[in-house]
């Protein structure tokens, strides 16, 4: 018997960013379904402990998690020194700390 073996961080990684994408494809016609690809992307990662790297985090919030796109359910401002994400969809705000590199 051949157990299934856990699949690597590298393998899940690039999956996940290939649901982040599909999302941000049907955001404009779907909301619910892009949705739900961030729903799947994120139980991919937490399956093999996986962090989401901060580039797919600022994509969705950790509130509602609902796909977020700047423009559209999401205003980012600047604040301190900080971006200060703001979720139209459930009215939360939560900090980034920018990219210093
Ligand atoms: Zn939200």
């Amino acid at each position: 018997m051949v157990k299934s073996r856990k699949p690597k961080h590298g393998d899940v990684l690039k999956r996940v960013e290939h649901l982040f994408d599909e999302a941000d494809m049907v955001f404009a016609k779907d909301k619910q379904l892009a949705n739900r690809y961030i729903a799947l992307a994120r139980r991919l990662a937490m399956r093999v402990n996986l962090r989401l790297p901060s580039h797919l985090k600022r994509r969705y919030c950790k509130f509602c998690y609902s796909y977020l796109k700047p423009g559209i359910n999401l205003t980012v401002r600047l604040n301190n020194g900080k971006l200060v994400y703001y979720c139209h969809e459930c009215k939360h705000h939560f900090r980034m700390p920018l990219h210093n590199k």
